[in-house]
């Protein structure tokens, strides 16, 4: 029996994760729940999962949960400070990272500082301090199992192998609802149009991003420092069908890929019973479902997201923290229809250019540079909002 911590139970990687715990009660319990300010949902989880303690980290949220749940014997706490405590818990085995953003960083590295198991969703974590997140689970022998389906892929295929023997890894990318549009297109296009992924129902914050393959340019950062990579041994292929989850190649040219329907369930469960695989009755991938898988190069010069990560990555430092935070702001505003679809990548840029350089920053550089790049990148927005008018 594993006891787990799911943080971000609210959201689309959570409740996934809530229905994998569903199916397997005999494998897996819930100790902690956490959510941001979706108390409803919180206080309907913690009802049913019954776990040790909930955290509301939206502190106004705090007294409504605190009082539905008062019959029950289950903790309320509130806050990122307790948070950070309450994941460090004994009781704990796996800590589920699911929050979004930024917001999520803190109570990972405090799981890793105790030691935990970690299934880490939240992949902006390594984008912005994947250095110091992946030195701190060494010095600490805090595991950690991607849950991002590429990087739930290049796992499997490295179980049995000598990391030292890999070529290169290959992160596909569905292309997204825009594939093949130009930017002619897609200077028009708004958020409600951006969130019809073909393949995959996620949270509106990662649809958008994979509309634009700023998600792609974030998991190339993360695949560097979750497995160990330089920065050549990463490539993208856009592949639309998403059943083949990324790719590895090793250096006698084979390759192994990892395929199944895009079902987020998978790489959660994996995740969460690792070592173990555990039985389940999702539908299976049928081949007479894809007779043809197809495979192109992205387009840099349109979805020039990608291009701007990649740079981010080589650059290395504090830069890709800056690409980070430049990007939740814009595509915030986005969601809102407060700034186009193709300007998110000219803001993201402005952005880059103007925060200072940190070659090796510290925990304190990083809250400092993602700060900074927010209200940098918030002046650019209102600059372009006053423009319009
Ligand atoms: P959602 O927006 O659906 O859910 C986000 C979760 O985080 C919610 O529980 C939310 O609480 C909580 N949250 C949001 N802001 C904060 C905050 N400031 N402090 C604490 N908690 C917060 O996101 P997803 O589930 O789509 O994504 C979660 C992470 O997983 C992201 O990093 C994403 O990149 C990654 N991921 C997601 C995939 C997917 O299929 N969805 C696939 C691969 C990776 P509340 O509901 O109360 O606001
Ligand atoms: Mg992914």
């Amino acid at each position: 029996m594993k006891r787990l911590a799911i943080l971000g139970s609210t959201g689309s990687i959570g409740t996934q994760a809530l229905e994998v715990v569903a199916a397997h009660p005999d494998l897996f319990e819930v100790e902690v729940l956490s959510a941001h300010s979706n108390s409803t949902l919180l206080i309907e989880q913690a009802v049913r999962f019954k776990p040790n303690a909930v955290v509301v980290t939206d502190d106004k949220k705090y007294t409504e949960v605190k009082e539905a749940l008062a019959k029950l014997p289950i903790k309320v706490f509130s806050g990122h400070g307790a948070l950070a405590d309450v994941v460090q818990w004994d009781s704990i085995d796996t800590v589920l990272g699911a929050i979004l953003g930024f917001a999520g960083l803190n109570s990972i590295l405090a799981a890793i500082d105790a030691g935990k198991r970690i299934a880490l969703a939240n992949k902006e974590t390594l984008v912005v301090a994947g250095e110091l997140v992946m030195a701190r689970a060494k010095a600490k022998g805090a595991v950690i199992i991607p849950v991002d389906s590429e990087h739930s892929a290049i796992f499997q295929c490295l179980v049995g192998e000598d990391v030292t023997k890999v070529e290169k890894m290959i992160l596909t990318a569905s292309g997204g609802p825009f594939l093949g549009r130009k930017p002619n297109y897609l200077v028009n296009v708004k958020a409600t149009h951006a969130l019809q992924h073909p393949n995959w129902v996620m949270g509106a914050k990662i649809t958008i991003d994979s509309a634009t393959l700023m998600n792609k340019g974030l998991e190339i950062i993360e695949a560097k420092w979750l497995f160990g990579l330089e920065n050549d041994q990463i490539d993208v292929v856009i592949h639309p069908q998403s059943v083949i989850h990324s790719m590895v190649q090793f250096i006698d040219g084979s390759l192994k890929s990892q395929m199944g329907l895009p079902d987020m369930k998978l790489p959660i469960q994996y995740a969460l019973a690792f070592p173990e695989r555990i039985k389940n009755d999702y539908k299976r991938l049928d081949f007479k479902d894809f007779p043809k898988l197809a495979f192109e190069a992205p387009d840099y010069k349109t979805f020039r997201n990608l291009a701007l990560a990649k740079e981010a990555l080589i650059k290395g430092g504090n830069v890709p923290c800056v690409l980070n935070a430049a990007n939740e702001v814009v595509v915030n505003a986005f969601l809102q229809n407060k700034v186009g679809f193709l300007e998110m990548s000219d803001m993201i840029e402005k952005t880059l250019e103007c925060i200072s350089f940190i070659q090796h920053p510290t925990m304190e550089d990083y809250l400092q540079t993602d700060k900074e790049s927010r209200i940098q990148v918030t002046e650019f927005l209102k600059k372009s909002q006053l423009s319009i008018y």
